[in-house]
C-alpha cells in the first residue's frame, strides 16, 4: 500500500446506551466495519450500564473522551418519566454546548410508509427553551419566590399548587441555530427554510425566535437569493406536514417544537426505526438516533438498527468519509427496497404483519453482505 492509499483512522467515542442500545450498536459496528472507513471505537458507558459499573450515570470519563475525540456516536439512554434524574441526553447536549440538532427525515423506497419523496431536514435549537432544565417543584421556595415576582410585575397570580418550567429563548441561541440551518441550506442546494414557532401566543420567546431568524435570513439574501424563507405556526405546520410533506425542505425550530415535530417527521417516512440525528457544537459532535431505549424490546434481537446506522452515516460525512457514507446509505436503501431481510417495524408497515421479519443482527448481516459485493 502506498502512502496515498493509507486510510486515516478516526477515533470515535461510542456509547452503546440502554435498552435496545447495545444490540443496535453491535449491528451498527458490523456495518461500519464493512463500509471501508477506518473507525477506532473508544467505548464509554453512560446510563444504566455506567451506574452499575461505577455508581455514576454520567462518569467524567465519558465527557473527557468526547472532548478528546471530538466525535461521538451514542445509543439511546433511558430517562425516568415525571420523576428521578434529569435526561442524560439533555445534559450531554448542554454540557458540550451541542447547540445544533439535525434530524433528517428522508423516504426510502419500499418501506410502505404513507408518503414517498419526503426529504425534510429539521434543525432544532438544542440548549434553550423549556428544555433548558430550569424547573421548580410544586410547593418549593422557587415557585413561591417566582410567583411573588410575577404577581408583582404582571398582576397575574400563579396557583399555589403549580410547578414551574421556564422557557428562555435568546437572540444568541436563535442566531446560531438559524445560521446553522442557512449554512446547511446553502451548502446542500436546498430551496426553502421554514421557521416553526408559536409567536402569536409567546411573543417574547417564540416572537423573538421568529424575528431573529428572519434577520439572519436577510443576511443571506445576497449570497443565497434563491432560498425561500417562510414561517408557520407550529400547530398548522403539523397539519401541513401530514397533508403535504413534499412542500417542506429545511425546518428550523425552537427546542421543544423541534423535538415533537421531528418525531412527526419520522412517522412520515416510516417511523423511529429510520430516524437518525446529529448534535453539533463548535468543538464536538455527537450522533444519535431520534428514538429512545425501547426497554420492552431490549435483548430480543428485534429492533431496527437503521436509525443508529444512519446516524453513523451522518458521522462518516462529518469525518469526510463521503464514499463510505454513500455506500452504506445505498446498501440500506437496497435492502429495504428488496424487503427480504427487514426488521419487524418495516415488515409490519410493508406487509401488515411481522411474520417473516428478520432480527436486528440478520438485517445488519444483509447490509454487510451487500457492502462486500
Ligand atoms: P422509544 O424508546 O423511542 O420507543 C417508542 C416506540 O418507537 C417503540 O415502542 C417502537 O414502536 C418504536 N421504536 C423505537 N425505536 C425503534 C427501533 N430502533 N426499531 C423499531 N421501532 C422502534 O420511546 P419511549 O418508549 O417513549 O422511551 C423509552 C425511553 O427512551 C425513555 O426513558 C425516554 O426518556 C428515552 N428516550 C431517549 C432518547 C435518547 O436517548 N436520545 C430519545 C427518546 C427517548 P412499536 O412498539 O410500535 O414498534
Amino acid at each position: 500500500m502506498t502512502s496515498d492509499t493509507v486510510k486515516k483512522t478516526h477515533k470515535v467515542t461510542l456509547i452503546p446506551g440502554d435498552g435496545i442500545g447495545p444490540e443496535i450498536t453491535e449491528a451498527m459496528k458490523a456495518v461500519i466495519a464493512a463500509s471501508g472507513a477506518q473507525i477506532e471505537w473508544e467505548v464509554q458507558h453512560a446510563g444504566e450500564a455506567a451506574l452499575e459499573a461505577t455508581g455514576e450515570l454520567l462518569p467524567d470519563a465519558v465527557l473527557e473522551s468526547i472532548r478528546r475525540n471530538k466525535v461521538a456516536l451514542k445509543g439511546p439512554l433511558t430517562t425516568p418519566i415525571g420523576h428521578g434524574f434529569r435526561s442524560l441526553n439533555v445534559t450531554l447536549r448542554k454540557v458540550l454546548d451541542l447547540y445544533t440538532n439535525i434530524r433528517p427525515a428522508q423516504s426510502f423506497r419500499g418501506t410502505g410508509a404513507r408518503y414517498d419523496g419526503v426529504d425534510i431536514v429539521l434543525f432544532r435549537e438544542n440548549t434553550e427553551d423549556l428544555y433548558a432544565g430550569i424547573e421548580f417543584e410544586k410547593g418549593s421556595e422557587g415557585v413561591q419566590r417566582i410567583s411573588d415576582v410575577v404577581e408583582d410585575l404582571t398582576g397575574v397570580s400563579i396557583r399555589e399548587d403549580a410547578g414551574l418550567s421556564l422557557k428562555p429563548i435568546s437572540v444568541f441561541g436563535t442566531r446560531r441555530i438559524m445560521k446553522a440551518a442557512m449554512d446547511y441550506a446553502v451548502a446542500n442546494d436546498r430551496k426553502k427554510v421554514t421557521i416553526i414557532h408559536k409567536a402569536n401566543i409567546m411573543k417574547h420567546t417564540d416572537g423573538l425566535f421568529l424575528r431573529v431568524c428572519r434577520e439572519v435570513a436577510a443576511e443571506y439574501a445576497e449570497i443565497a437569493p434563491e432560498i425561500e424563507i417562510d414561517d408557520l405556526i407550529v400547530d398548522f405546520a403539523c397539519t401541513r406536514l401530514v397533508t403535504n410533506p413534499e412542500r417542506f425542505d429545511v425546518l428550523v425550530c425552537p427546542n421543544l417544537f423541534g423535538d415533537i415535530v421531528s418525531d412527526l417527521c419520522a412517522g412520515l417516512v416510516g417511523g423511529l426505526g429510520l430516524a437518525p440525528g446529529a448534535n453539533i457544537g463548535e468543538d464536538c459532535a455527537l450522533f444519535e438516533p431520534v428514538h429512545g431505549s425501547a426497554p420492552s424490546y431490549a435483548g430480543q434481537n428485534l429492533s431496527n438498527p437503521t436509525a443508529l446506522i444512519l446516524s453513523a452515516v451522518m458521522m462518516l460525512r462529518h469525518l469526510g468519509e463521503q464514499s463510505a457514507a454513500e455506500r452504506v446509505h445505498k446498501a440500506i436503501a437496497e435492502i429495504i427496497d428488496e424487503g427480504a431481510a427487514i426488521t419487524y417495524d418495516l415488515m409490519r408497515m410493508r406487509e401488515g404483519t411481522t411474520d417473516g421479519a428478520s432480527g436486528t443482527k440478520e438485517y445488519a448481516e444483509a447490509i454487510v453482505e451487500r457492502l462486500s459485493r
